[in-house]
């Protein structure tokens, strides 16, 4: 008997429903746990507000008295949420969240004690975090590493922890997580944006980035999860053959939500409510067990910590439900995998989305300018986008046949298509009065209600134009999202100061008038970034054989798509706008190509263990009873028993290939691996862990696959599909 996974079975089917009580309104709920400006009204004096208000609003320093009463205060309100400890939260390069609680609880000298946070205890710590990764950034000589508080990120209380929001850096002032380039970014591309905004409104101040992700997921009954080797240790099902319902029947997709999948789902809105992360759209996606939730955008920074959080959170919440949430990009060969679509956009002081077309001409210039400097920037950049995307789990998705392709293009719809050919058209050089009136009118100015009716959307493009924003899709569900967005940020502000040179220099050398001027760069914009732009379906080989004589990249790797981070391309770019050093960016390649490796080896070994120590021996067990009906038959019928045996001879022999397949084949993987690990170069280790070892990876699965179908289903030891897509 296959006890432990007819055991999950019968756990996951008793399940008693987590009672969700649900009294107060959300809104009323909103915030209640995070250190927002009602918070900081109650428990900070004028002074220290205003002080902390205009550091978040301006970036103004936060001198050591200033810290001293915001600690205070911060302290006494966490204590009234129930908080006993706090913690410097960050998000270094492991991809997920770090903290190191400490006890608010200091003793004192008459013996007694009391509950402290002192100012420095806000603004910097010293973790000793020597085990985290920095891709040789920190040596043992300068081996330090600081956290240190980002007051832009308002802190909260989750659980009994006060959590404060920092930066992860070196003791050199390098980046060692993902918010210290982002907030860069954000800064330089504010800068860069403010400017060119300006030539449209004077009254522009300060350019956000804004961002709204899309979080996809599954979620299998813990029990079950827990019978699944390969699902703990790798997030993904490295065997298991296709159910016979997949998702052809569409019937998920949108369809009303399990009742326990809603009780968690509430569960957790009500914990996002908390902690002021303003979800508000959840669905069923495609894949069986598949579900989507989203919040309402925020500015970048904030919206990356809470997409962190949430992860975290998430989990946590799914354990009060029995559940186990799976991140990974494809849990599951088969049916859909998982992204996080990360919808971007600008924001202006004035209140204005960058992005979005307006009412009058001036507005719809504005708006075309940011739209056709994004293309182009995309355009330009490409393959760095690629890079910034890639990992071990993405490339389950990436150029896998399914959403989106490996190559990178960008969709903007058929009318908008066509505003771009129209301005193409405009003339070299000053326009005359009736050629702009015209362009103001027929072209520029209908923008408005055209978008209205823009409804077409490509699912299949890994960068698509939603109408008031860009969506970058490729991005994978288990990636932190700030270093998409950090590259993303880059590449806009080196191309919006690129176009401010050329506008300006029109304007002065040339004498042209502004609009002129404008007109002018964008038509060479739209001209030169042509080759990005793709309305057709995405997936089809039509399009891989298009863009290949596009010239546009197509790494269907990682350890490929991963060298555009360390091109002198990439470096310059994030060099010239001080958001990485040389240092910094070839640390990050480093640890993401090693945790490619890594990632490729624990799959391999697990594979490995199951196929061997779970499989074969199953696979015998049943061959076993085989040989014995055989036996017996030929006791039955003496010398005639071929005939009566013929099929179970054949599942015998079926078995016996099989077997012999998987153990060689292992074999061969095992040798590869010992290859691999001998290599010292992080780059070659992963080239060879990608094309020596990965490739033995389907061909054992397909021979595992081919035994669950010739198996006894009473003794098959492996939780199956149906049982771990389909258990409501
Ligand atoms: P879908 O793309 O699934 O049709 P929506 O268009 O409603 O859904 O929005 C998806 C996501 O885009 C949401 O998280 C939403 O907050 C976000 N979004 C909407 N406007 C902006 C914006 N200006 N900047 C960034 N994100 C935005
Ligand atoms: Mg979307």
């Amino acid at each position: 008997m296959a006890t432990l996974r007819f055991n999950a079975l019968k756990e996951s089917l008793n399940r008693t429903p987590v009672k969700i009580q649900e009294d107060e309104r959300r809104s009323d709920l909103f915030g209640s746990n995070v250190f927002n400006q009602k918070a900081m009204r109650q428990y900070l004096t004028k002074d220290s507000f205003e002080g902390l208000k205009s550091a978040i609003e301006s970036g103004t320093k936060i001198d050591r008295s200033l810290a001293e009463n915001i600690s205070t205060g911060m302290k006494e309100w966490a204590i009234s949420k129930g908080a006993t400890h706090y913690t410097h939260w960050f998000q270094p390069l492991t991809g997920s969240t770090a903290e190191k609680h400490d006890a608010f609880f200091e003793t004192i000298e008459d013996g007694g004690a009391m509950e402290k946070f002192s100012g420095s205890q806000l603004v910097q710590q010293e973790p000793d975090a020597s085990s985290l990764p920095h891709g040789g950034i920190r040596n043992t000589f300068e081996a330090r590493g600081y956290t240190a508080w980002d007051p832009s990120s308002p802190a909260f209380v989750w659980g009994p922890t006060l959590c404060i929001p920092t930066i992860f850096v070196s003791y050199t002032g390098e980046a060692l997580d993902y918010k210290t380039p982002l907030l860069r970014s954000v800064s330089a591309l504010d800068k860069a944006a403010t400017d060119v905004a300006k030539y449209f409104d004077k009254k522009t101040n300060k350019v956000i980035t804004t961002l709204g992700w899309e979080q996809e997921y599954f979620l299998v009954d813990s029990a079950l999860a827990s019978s699944r080797p390969d699902l703990m240790m790798s997030g993904r099902t490295l065997i298991g053959h296709s159910p016979a319902k997949g998702q052809q029947l569409d019937d998920h997709y949108f369809g009303s939500i399990p009742s326990r999948v809603l009780n968690y789902m509430r569960d957790l809105e009500k914990e996002c409510m908390l902690l002021g992360i303003p979800v508000k759209t959840r669905h069923n996606e495609v894949a069986p067990n598949q579900f989507e939730l989203a919040p309402i955008f925020e500015e970048v920074n904030l919206a990356v910590d809470h997409n962190s959080l949430l992860m975290d959170v998430m989990d946590k919440i799914a354990e009060r439900h029995h559940f186990k949430v799976l991140f990974h990009e494809k849990p599951f060969q088969g049916v859909n995998g998982s992204g996080k679509h990360n919808n971007w956009s600008l924001a202006t002081d004035t209140g204005a989305n960058l992005l979005s077309p307006g009412k009058t001409p001036m507005k719809n210039m504005r708006f075309l300018t940011f739209f056709i400097n994004t293309i182009k920037a995309f355009y330009e950049n490409e393959e760095i986008i690629r890079a910034t995307i890639a990992s071990a789990s993405n490339d389950h998705r990436l150029g896998a046949n399914e959403a989106p392709p490996a190559v990178m293009s960008v969709f903007i719809g058929s009318q908008l298509t066509k505003v771009l050919d129209e301005l193409e058209k405009v003339t070299d050089g000053k326009l005359s009065p009736q050629e702009k009136t015209e362009l103001k009118l027929n072209v520029v100015g209908k923008i408005p209600e055209i978008l209205l009716d823009n409804t077409d959307r490509n699912r299949t493009s890994p960068f698509a134009f939603t109408g008031n924003k860009f969506e970058l899709r490729a991005v994978g569900s288990t990636a932190n999202c700030a270093d998409p967005m950090t590259v993303l940020n880059a590449i806009v502000t080196k191309q919006l100061k690129e176009f401010k040179i050329e506008v300006d220099s029109l304007i002065s050398d040339n004498k042209m008038k502004k609009d002129d001027a404008i007109f002018n760069v964008l038509r060479e914009y739209i001209k030169s970034s042509k080759k990005i732009r793709f309305e057709g379906d995405g997936y089809g080989e039509a399009w891989e054989k298009e863009a290949k004589k596009r010239g546009l990249s197509n790494f269907r790797t990682t350890p490929e798509a991963l060298k555009a981070k360390i091109s002198k391309k990439a470096i310059d770019l994030f060099g010239e706008l001080n958001i990485m050093n040389e240092r910094e960016v070839k640390a990050r390649y480093e640890i993401e190509i090693e945790d490619y490796s890594k990632h490729i080896q624990i799959e391999g070994r697990v594979l490995g263990d199951i196929a061997r120590n779970h499989i074969i021996p199953t696979a015998i067990k049943y061959q076993n009873v085989l040989i014995k009906n055989v036996k017996g038959l030929k006791e039955i019928y003496g010398s005639n028993f071929k005939d009566q045996a013929k099929q179970q001879i054949s599942i015998i022999e079926a078995i016996s290939e099989h077997i012999e397949k998987i153990n060689e084949e292992v074999e061969l993987m095992i040798e590869e691996r010992k290859k691999a690990n001998v290599l010292e170069d992080p780059t070659e280790k992963a080239f060879a862990y990608c094309n020596q070892v990965k490739p033995y990876f389907d061909d054992i699965r397909y021979h595992c696959d081919k035994l669950e179908l010739l198996v006894d289903n009473e003794i098959w030891p492996m939780t199956k599909y149906r049982e771990l897509l389909f258990t409501k």
